[in-house]
């Protein structure tokens, strides 16, 4: 009869409140989404240029680079009458497994054309593996250049979040040069244009909340605090509250 136990426990829980819904501690509307980190990798698009033509070539680094080995293309020549993308070829398919997908965007970094890039969506499950698996059909923006939505998908923030993707992130870095700042290195995408070079990694006096920082350091001798001079916890040199090194 033990087992009732377990159905006790689940009967109880049914009523009690639900705290999945205030996922963020800093959101005063628990049933808001949480602002999403800029450079967040969420579900991948397929991109394509201005004039709405397909980014991707076919080209295949992508599947290549990929460590969970969970894309799968396939190019085909451009039909000479009715090219998909200005390349010889184009990506003729193209899925994506995100039962294996770890959102490393190594794809991203590879691509040579911009075309595969992550969005900050994050909230997507699926009911079947079929649906897991994306098509080309399903990542292809659409005419307006945002993603396609689908059912599974919570996109109610897209129009803030969907200019932003990630590989805009890389194409306007400087890497530490100093002639390359400021000087935009992506190609126009439909919809959204040549983007606004990124801002460098310093910030404004005032721009960055340093709230929770300000709470650790504040009370150095209690349980969590820290001298802004201390190490960390678990790193090299970190003593414990019983001064062991
Ligand atoms: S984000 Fe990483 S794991 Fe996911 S498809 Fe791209 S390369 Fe593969
Ligand atoms: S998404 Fe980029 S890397 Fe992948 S096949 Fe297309 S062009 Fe090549």
């Amino acid at each position: 009869m033990g087992y009732l136990d377990g159905f006790r426990v689940t009967f109880k829980k049914l009523f009690e409140e639900r705290l999945t819904r205030d996922y963020s501690k800093h959101n005063p509307d628990p049933d808001a989404k949480a602002p999403t980190a800029l450079r967040r990798h969420g579900r991948h698009v397929l991109n394509r240029y201005e004039d709405g033509m397909e980014k991707c070539i076919g080209c295949e680094l992508c599947a290549g680079v990929c460590p969970a080995r969970c894309i799968y293309v396939r190019g085909a020549d451009n039909p000479p009458d009715d090219p998909v993308s200005p390349g010889e070829r184009y990506g003729y398919i193209y899925e994506i497994n995100y039962l294996r997908c770890i959102h490393c965007d190594m794809c991203v970094e590879a691509c040579p054309t911009e075309a595969i890039t992550e969005t900050k969506l994050f909230e997507f499950s699926f009911t079947s593996r079929e649906d897991a698996i994306y098509t080309k059909a399903e990542l292809v923006v659409g005419d307006d250049g945002k993603p396609r939505q689908l059912p599974w998908e919570d996109w109610s923030d897209i129009d803030r979040v969907a200019p932003m993707t990630s590989a805009w992130m890389r194409a306007t870095a400087p890497s530490g040069d100093a002639d390359f700042v400021g000087r935009v290195a992506w190609s126009g995408e439909l919809g959204f244009g040549v983007k606004e070079p990124e801002r460098g990694q310093s910030a404004e006096e005032g721009e960055v909340d340093t709230g929770e920082a300000d709470a650790i350091f504040a009370h150095p001798g209690e349980p969590g605090g820290r001298a802004a001079h201390d190490p960390p916890p678990g790193s090299e040199g970190h003593r414990d509250a019983g001064g062991s090194a």
